[in-house]
């Protein structure tokens, strides 16, 4: 009896130290340095060019420099993730690279790993109701439009979708909203484990003020939809720092001009931090 409590115990302890110490952990592991794209030596096959324009309509308006490294780094991000199609959704090459194209935009003036703790992504035909992950220890992000789930982004690398609106998220590229955007918003934003509105790898220099402006924003915006103002970005920023991160991001990759209009602190935040605007951004700059 005695040694089934010493085992209940320990048990316990070790529980509630992993809780305490995991995030540590995951930050101390995210600092040991960014991994440096691991470019791939074959080029990409020729006929994704004409895909991913047709699927991600805002890639035509890259030039060839920028789509011919949307490619590769599509590439590498095909390599390392794995799809799965759930509800009896079959993934197809064009399913992967609507998703993948959409996702490395986000990346595409990095010179680190696209997403490196990014897994799987799971697409279901329909929008879905949310599945729960069965342990507390998660800290997910489920995305709903007054209804059924859009996505989700999982704590350990998964991402869910669901393909309508992956497909209606591309096929309007500048209307402000972009599920793929948002969900991957959230993956850099968990990478180190947390998801507190700042990806762990904005660099030193901006971290201060990145946290200072997300902080402001966020009571603004709240303070906005109080006095029934209509905010700058959707409500659904308002929710909390890692909302306001992935719809601010949205507005970013499809408003950069009007972003950078009415908000060009935190426009000039993410420039740093992406390395890039696409165009229109520089019109309102
Ligand atoms: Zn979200």
């Amino acid at each position: 009896m005695q040694a089934a409590l010493a085992v209940l115990a320990a048990l316990i302890l070790f529980g509630a130290s992993y809780v305490l110490i995991r995030p540590v952990l995951v930050r101390l592991l995210a600092r040991t340095g960014p991994e440096r794209i691991p470019w791939l030596a074959e080029d990409p096959p020729a006929h994704w060019g004409q895909l991913v324009r047709d699927v991600f309509p805002a890639s035509r308006s890259l030039s060839s420099v920028k789509f011919d490294r949307l490619l590769r780094i599509v590439q590498i991000f095909l390599r390392d993730t794995r799809f799965e199609g759930a509800a009896g959704f079959v993934i197809t090459e064009r399913v992967k690279l609507s998703v993948a194209s959409q996702a490395c935009y986000l990346v595409l003036g990095k010179e680190t790993h696209p997403f490196p703790s990014t897994r799987r992504v799971i697409v279901y035909p329909e929008t879905f109701v949310p599945r729960r992950p069965d342990s507390s220890m998660d800290f997910d992000l489920v995305d709903m439009d007054d209804g059924p789930t859009l996505g989700e982004s999982w704590d350990h690398g998964t991402v869910i979708l669901s393909w309508p609106s992956v497909a209606a998220g591309a096929r309007d590229p500048d209307d402000g909203w972009n599920v793929v955007f948002h969900e991957f918003a959230h993956q850099l934003d968990q990478g180190d484990g947390e998801s507190g509105g700042m990806p762990a790898d904005v660099p030193t220099a901006l971290r201060t003020e990145w946290q200072a402006l997300v902080a402001a924003r966020l009571e603004e915006l709240r303070a906005d939809l109080n006095d029934g103002v209509e905010p700058y970005l959707d409500d659904y920023a308002a929710t909390n720092e890692a909302e306001f991160f992935a719809v601010a991001v949205e507005a970013y990759f499809e408003v950069p001009g009007a972003l950078a209009e009415v908000d060009p602190e935190l426009f000039k935040l993410f420039l740093a931090y992406f390395g890039w605007a696409p165009d229109g951004a520089e019109a309102a700059n």
